[in-house]
């Protein structure tokens, strides 16, 4: 399935107007498509569970979720997951305000409460799961219903095998006993462990399912860059948990997502970032998202300013502005001295000039370990 998905691309690339029909649109119809001006921008969601009863900040409540699929369904279109990233990653634009819908974790609540609702806009959507954890428990969908969904037309890609926090490095087990410290395992130790939990956890996602994207959603949002760029390698994409809008030119190692549960799930707030458009970047000397004594303490940023005026980029950290200067074109940003343990991420943004109502929107994600070099839930 997803094999054709591709060779339609690639035989399709020099055929616009055909690119446009060969998307799959829920909203669509032959005219809407032709008259939609096309875009190089993307937007993904990312949700948790849908219910009343689970974790009210991965969660959104059932009827909050009905308002965003009729507010998508009026004003967005909802297209595939791998169609999308497809076309950006062929330089082909999509049409404008296209979003993709993702969830991670695969709670059965996914099921009984957006399921229905999905199918009944036919919006195409995608579910990052853990194989190891899938019908574990009772809240966990189980491989009779991953199975029943994927022929439904549902997405499934790779969260790893049990959802570990990956930046944590192990305990090496030590046969002497008379050894008074345990050692921990090295970078490469680290790297060849992690990168082995996810190529077991797509071989078990293909031999369910008969496919294999290649797509990680890193659990908590947790990467660094010696990760995302051995993925990279590998030819996975990655998906995190930062947010802003994706063009052709981003970062497919780690490409941005809204979240939309707890607070995120207003749907006012959650507006601005639908029409968000990614931040035209053409270098960044952005410091690795895993923080270390090393880290610099600013961010430089060059920017494609065409649509936006550079002294209009806003950066927020913790609810405050964060002081900029801009020197030749690259905007500084100083980082705060206070990055607290856990996960945090800035937001930089800039309004549009020819679309008033839109920002152009990049998130700068940081994962600082706990006294004890771990990262936690
Ligand atoms: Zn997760």
């Amino acid at each position: 399935m997803y094999h054709s998905f591709k060779t339609c691309f690639l035989l399709t690339m020099a055929s616009a107007l055909f690119v446009y029909s060969s998307l799959t649109f829920a909203k669509t119809s032959e005219i809407t498509t032709l008259t939609t001006p096309l875009k190089d921008n993307l937007v993904i969601l990312q949700y948790h569970h849908v219910s009343n009863n689970t974790p009210k900040i991965t969660s959104t409540p059932p009827d909050v979720f009905a308002e965003h699929l009729a507010y998508l369904y009026e004003h967005f279109n909802v297209v595939a997951l791998p169609d999308a990233i497809n076309a950006l990653q062929n330089g082909t634009k999509l049409p404008d305000k296209s979003v993709a819908i993702t969830f991670d974790d695969g709670f059965d609540n996914i099921l009984i409460n957006a399921h229905p609702l999905l199918r009944k806009y036919d919006f195409p959507y995608t579910i990052f799961i853990n194989p190891a954890l899938i019908g574990r428990s009772s809240q966990q969908l189980t491989w009779e219903e991953v199975t029943q969904m994927s022929q439904e037309g549902v997405t499934f890609a790779n969260h790893t095998l049990e959802h570990q926090h990956l930046l944590n490095r192990q305990k090496l087990k030590s046969n002497n006993s008379h050894n008074q410290y345990e050692a921990i395992e090295n970078e490469a130790q680290w790297l060849t462990r992690v990168l082995n939990d996810i190529s077991q956890a797509e071989a078990i996602l293909k031999g369910r399912l008969g496919y294999s994207l290649r797509y990680l959603a890193y659990p908590y949002g947790e990467f660094n860059r010696t990760l995302s760029d051995a993925l990279n390698k590998l030819d996975y994409v990655g998906f995190a948990q930062h947010s802003g809008g994706i063009s052709s030119q981003s970062d497919f190692s780690a490409l941005p997502r809204y979240p939309a549960a707890g607070r995120y799930a207003k749907l006012d707030t959650l507006k601005i970032k639908l029409n968000s458009l990614a931040m035209p970047v053409l270098e960044s000397k952005i410091s690795d998202p895993e923080l270390s004594e090393s880290t610099p303490n600013e961010l430089r940023l060059t920017l494609d300013a065409k649509d936006f005026n550079l002294s209009n980029v806003n950066c927020f950290y913790q609810g405050e502005l964060q002081p900029i200067t801009i020197n030749d074109d690259v905007l500084i940003i100083q980082l705060s001295d206070n990055i607290p343990v856990g996960r945090s991420r800035m937001n930089c943004t800039a309004r549009s000039k020819s679309e008033k109502d839109r920002y152009y929107w990049l998130s700068q994600p940081f994962f600082k370990a706990n006294q004890n070099g771990l990262y936690i839930d």
